[in-house]
């Protein structure tokens, strides 16, 4: 079975084609600046690359290209389009509608849209794919991933705000959480490498890239996780602040008489660890400029570290302990001394980190000592993976309720 997983943003999107029977990428690629006077195609076979320039105009036009080329005689992997079996879509924002991953109907896509309100920034992209791909491939089923679905789990205690409850019951005020699959894949990963029971381990996941997240799992569900109604809360980011008083967006307003658009631009986009230092979101360029003696580059590393570290200790007293903690995403799984310095002094947790193993970038690998009480991984994430293997799933599920209908049907 060969999955094409499609994660559509509002001017870019990424795709792989997977073959499930070994779960090999058999191409891969992403289309950026759509809409703009040049926009580019990158796709990616074994040891093969392909740059191809023009004018993009939409993400019709783009997923058309990416089918064209997949099915190409120089850079293509599949005859024809019926090869591809499922289409696998990272949907942001399912709200409260879907735990799990689901066949998308026209139900489900009004469901979706519903739910623009909660993320207008990636729900929109993320329906056009879904819409275009039903176009170009009208007999293959599509299936929706949601990043919200693995948080579903939460209990009311996690996920309601204290605020009026009719924020939450008319206007959907809640955590929701975001970056489920990835904290789904590294957890359920984590307890193969341990060779445990999934549902007996309590596990604290740190998906730190630019948008960063923690969830503490404890036997499969999730108590907790960091991100709330909007990918807005929690740690500190790349450029998005995470937990603050909300006191603060009044009084700046009025302040800097600043308008909501401007306010909201400001925390999504100029704030974290770039609002900080004033150097950038990208802790290799962070790391350069505090070598170099900038001081607020330093403090923006040391502050992510503070709350990263202080959402470890929440979490674990929540859970009553912790078995397993992992890191992922572009600094979980590269940036050495953030790791160290997250971890420092957590000993009397039973989390000793050992620095040689840890002197790792980019590996599965373990980066506690043999004597910590808790294990320390890195497990770089793969969200294609996981979506692949839900769409997957969900098909083959379907088949199977459509053949059991027919045997009733026969039987009656
Ligand atoms: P997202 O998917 O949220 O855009 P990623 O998970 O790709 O983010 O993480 C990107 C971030 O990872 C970069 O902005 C950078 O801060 C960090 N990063 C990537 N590689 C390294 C590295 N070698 N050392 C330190 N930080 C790194």
């Amino acid at each position: 079975m060969n999955v094409f997983v499609l994660n559509c943003g509002s001017s870019s999107l990424k795709y792989q084609l997977i073959n499930m029977e070994d779960e090999k990428v058999a191409a891969q690629g992403l289309v950026e600046k759509i809409g703009e006077e040049i926009s580019f195609l990158k796709h990616n076979t074994d040891g093969d690359e392909v740059v191809i320039e023009e004018n993009i105009k939409d993400h019709n036009q783009a997923i058309e290209m990416v089918l064209d080329i997949l099915q190409s005689r120089e850079h293509g992997v599949i005859e024809n389009m019926d090869k591809i079996n499922v289409v696998g879509h990272r949907v942001v924002h399912a709200g409260e509608k879907f735990s799990g991953s689901v066949l998308i109907t026209k139900a489900v896509i009004d469901a979706l849209r519903e739910n623009i309100k909660l993320a207008p920034l990636h729900n929109p992209a993320n329906i056009i794919g879904i819409e275009v791909s039903k176009k170009l491939m009208p007999k293959t089923p599509d299936v929706g991933v949601f990043d919200t679905a693995f948080h579903q789990s939460m209990s009311a205690e996690s996920f309601l705000y204290a605020l009026p409850y009719e924020w939450y019951e008319e206007n959907g005020v809640r955590r929701y959480g975001f970056h489920g699959t990835s904290h789904k894949y590294v957890s359920e990963r984590g307890a193969v490498i341990l060779n445990k029971d999934y549902d007996k381990l309590k596990i604290i996941t740190c998906h730190l890239g630019n948008g960063a997240s923690m969830a503490a799992i404890d036997q499969g569900r999730v108590v907790d996780t960091s991100m709330g109604l909007t990918p807005l809360e929690g740690l500190v980011m790349g450029t998005r602040p995470g937990d603050l008083d909300p006191g603060i967006i009044p009084y700046i307003m009025k302040e800097r008489d600043m308008t909501i658009e401007e306010v909201d631009q400001a925390l999504n986009k100029a704030s974290g660890v770039l609002g900080i230092s004033g150097v950038s979101n990208d802790f290799r360029e962070l790391a350069e400029a505090a070598e170099k003696g900038n001081k607020r580059a330093e403090l923006a590393v040391n502050i992510f570290c503070r709350r990263v570290k202080k959402y470890i200790g929440a979490y674990i007293a929540l859970m009553g302990g912790v078995d397993l903690l992992i890191f992922t995403a572009g600094i979980g799984e590269n940036a050495v001394e953030v790791r160290s310095q997250i971890l420092e002094n957590l000993e009397y947790l039973g989390i000793e980190i050992d620095e040689v193993k840890n002197n790792n970038r980019g590996e599965e690998i373990k980066i506690s000592s043999d004597s910590s009480a808790v294990d320390v991984y890195v497990i770089p994430t793969n969200e294609e993976l996981v979506i692949a293997r839900e769409a997957k799933k969900i098909v083959e599920n379907h088949i199977k309720d459509v053949l059991n209908d027919l045997i009733n049907e026969n039987k009656s």
